[in-house]
């Protein structure tokens, strides 16, 4: 039995980054790989959605200067070149994919279709959402909880770094608290970098489970699914 069926992976670009900081690491991509086919093998149904910050961000120096619009689309765009390098590396493992954008690019994936993209996870096929929601002055992170919500998802998984929610930075400040269990609403009071404000408000809305959780240690994925305690839950 499986503790949650059908899951929205969310990753940021800067973890398929690895230590170098930028770009894409291919260990880290074969690795996050392994995670998911794991967990797909376990009978989970699994959705992706990548960031772009490893690349572009719309909000970063680099585009200080430029017209906002501009620049988000860049880093939409950012986005879809980190799903070509997932799709790739899941499919090296055997594991039939799907790559679905929100900005239509026929010729490299499928436009987001919903009830297609529901068909392919019933399937067995990992879903890769790119190109966020298509809309600048969004993020991944609402792209994340907008498709999870609409694909049915039992949760969304925010895989970090850091093993769940902290009242600061466990990279800097090791007495950072640890929060097991939080709700939305104390995130947003105490102003948690789970993830944006527009992203937790949707999940809140929908009721839709947030975990988050260290996707640098092996076999956390699994724990999860299994019923372990890992990571830190938002509802
Ligand atoms: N972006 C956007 N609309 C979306 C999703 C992303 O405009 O719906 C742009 C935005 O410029 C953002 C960039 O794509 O900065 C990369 O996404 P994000 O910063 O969420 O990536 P992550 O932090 O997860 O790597």
């Amino acid at each position: 039995m499986l503790k949650y069926r059908r899951i929205l992976l969310k990753l940021s670009g800067e973890s398929l980054a690895g230590d170098d900081g930028y770009g894409i690491n291919a260990a880290m991509l074969d690795r996050y790989a392994e995670e998911i086919r794991e967990a797909r093998d376990m009978g989970a149904e699994i959705a992706l959605v990548i960031g772009g910050g490893n690349i572009f961000r719309g909000v970063s120096e680099a585009a200080a200067n430029m017209d906002r619009v501009q620049a988000d689309y860049m880093g939409m765009l950012a986005t879809v070149i980190n799903a070509l390098a997932f799709q790739d590396a899941l499919e090296r493992k055997g594991i039939y994919t799907r790559l679905q954008t929100a900005i239509k690019m026929e010729q490299m994936a499928e436009p987001f279709i919903r009830r297609r993209a529901i068909r392919h996870l019933e399937k067995g096929r990992v879903v890769i959402f790119g190109a966020g929601t298509g809309n600048p002055y969004f993020t991944t992170d609402t792209a994340a909880s907008l498709r999870a919500i609409e694909i049915e998802a039992d949760v969304i998984i925010k895989g970090t770094r850091v093993d769940g929610v902290y009242d600061s930075d466990p990279e800097k400040n090791p007495h950072a608290e640890f929060f097991p269990k939080i709700s939305y609403l104390d995130v947003i009071r105490k102003n948690l970098r789970v993830m944006d404000m527009t992203a937790i408000t949707l999940c809140q809305e929908n009721v839709l489970p947030i975990v988050v959780m260290n996707m640098n240690e092996k076999g956390n994925f699994t724990r999860l699914l299994r019923g372990e305690k890992v990571g830190s839950l938002v509802q």
